[in-house]
């Protein structure tokens, strides 16, 4: 596994922050701001179903199944969605493992 804090590459700022941008017809999309000199420092394009919103619960996964334009039947949508909080949740519980570990190395 490869872990990356990201930071800015102007001024070397670890505050970042990110902002979510919705069209129409578009895939989401999410720009990366430097907190510290307001500089760009990324976008990235959220793939269909890509995007997991923690702790806002089951009504906001089934917006981001509607947008995403699947329209799958309600039980399997719940477990979906509950695979997901799960499988998110344990992974990010592995890249903060891995984060610790590179940043008490730094
Ligand atoms: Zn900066």
């Amino acid at each position: 596994m490869e872990i990356h804090r990201q930071k800015c590459q102007f001024c070397n700022s670890k505050r970042l922050k990110n902002v979510l941008v919705r069209n129409p017809g578009d895939p989401d999309k999410v720009y990366v701001q430097c907190h510290n000199c307001k500089e760009l420092v990324a976008s990235y394009v959220i793939a269909p179903l890509g995007y997991y919103h923690h702790g806002k619960g089951y009504e906001s996964f089934l917006r981001g199944v509607h947008r995403s334009g699947d329209f799958l039947s309600g039980r399997n949508i719940n477990r979906l969605y509950e695979e997901r909080k799960t499988e998110e949740m344990a992974q990010f519980q592995k890249v903060l493992e891995h984060l610790n570990k590179k940043e008490e190395d730094e």
